[in-house]
């Protein structure tokens, strides 16, 4: 309980001391808990904190954990590559998807999303043009935001990026920036809901609310180290892994 208490009250005092910084509010960010590995457990003890948002990599792990009864009506974000043939699954327990990366998903999200709520989606750009990463180019990012936005039943809230992630956390500030800038083309182009910017983990996330970020992504800041490698949740993109 301690450690997590602890971790968590760190963490908001380092997203505060960024936001003073650069001049914001500290309520114009927000905090997700991720929770790949981390068990049931301590969940609960995060939610007996009072915090709301969580978000998971992958379906067959986030089913069985967000449906326990204490967890049932917790707000989760599926923020991992999502396949097609998990749409269905993910839908169960995820309120928005942050990983939106190709017209296919858009379209298998459309057709299985409840018309009685409409889900929140954020498009994944690759900003740091690493082969490895998923998400779409950044020229490619209009394409698939109007895609979303020609979807009844998507609410499209804005972009989401994986920076580099270097022995320095300066090294992802031009990710963030590049991301920044799109969201501000998105909108100009008048999308005008996706103003959010889901950016920054542990390690870098002073500078992505220097960048602008509005929601970010910690998970170890506040659980300690993963036993499983960050490899099993960000697989190698192959042709085979898109779908
Ligand atoms: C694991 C993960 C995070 C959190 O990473 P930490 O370094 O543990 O804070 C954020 N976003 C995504 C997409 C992740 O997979």
């Amino acid at each position: 309980m301690e450690a997590i208490e602890g971790g968590l009250r760190q963490t908001r005092a380092r997203i505060e001391r960024a936001c003073e910084r650069s001049g914001r509010s500290a309520d114009s960010v927000q905090l997700m808990l991720v929770t790949k590995t981390v068990p049931v457990e301590r969940l609960l003890e995060a939610l007996g904190t009072g915090h709301a948002l969580f978000g998971e990599n992958r379906v067959q792990e986030a089913g069985p954990k967000y449906a326990h009864p204490r967890l049932r009506d917790v707000e989760v974000h599926m923020i991992g590559h999502l396949q097609r043939n998990k749409v269905e699954q993910a839908l169960r327990w995820a309120s928005a998807v942050h990983s939106v990366d190709r017209v296919r998903l858009v379209t298998m999200l459309e057709r299985h999303v409840d018309p009685a709520s409409p889900l929140d989606v954020f498009v994944q750009v690759n900003t740091s043009g690493e082969a490895t990463k998923f998400g779409v180019r950044p020229e490619e990012v209009f394409e698939l935001v109007e895609c979303v936005d020609r979807s009844p039943h998507l609410r499209l809230r804005g972009l989401m990026t994986i920076a580099i992630l270097g022995a320095e956390p300066e090294v992802a500030r031009p990710c963030f920036r590049l991301l920044r800038e799109l969201r501000d083309a998105v909108v100009s182009r008048g999308h005008g809901t996706a103003t959010e910017l889901s950016m920054g983990m542990s390690q870098d996330l002073e500078v992505a609310v220097e960048e602008g970020a509005t929601l970010v992504r910690v998970g170890t800041a506040v659980f300690g180290h993963r036993p499983t490698p960050d490899s099993y949740y960000w697989p190698e993109k192959t042709s085979g892994a898109a779908d």
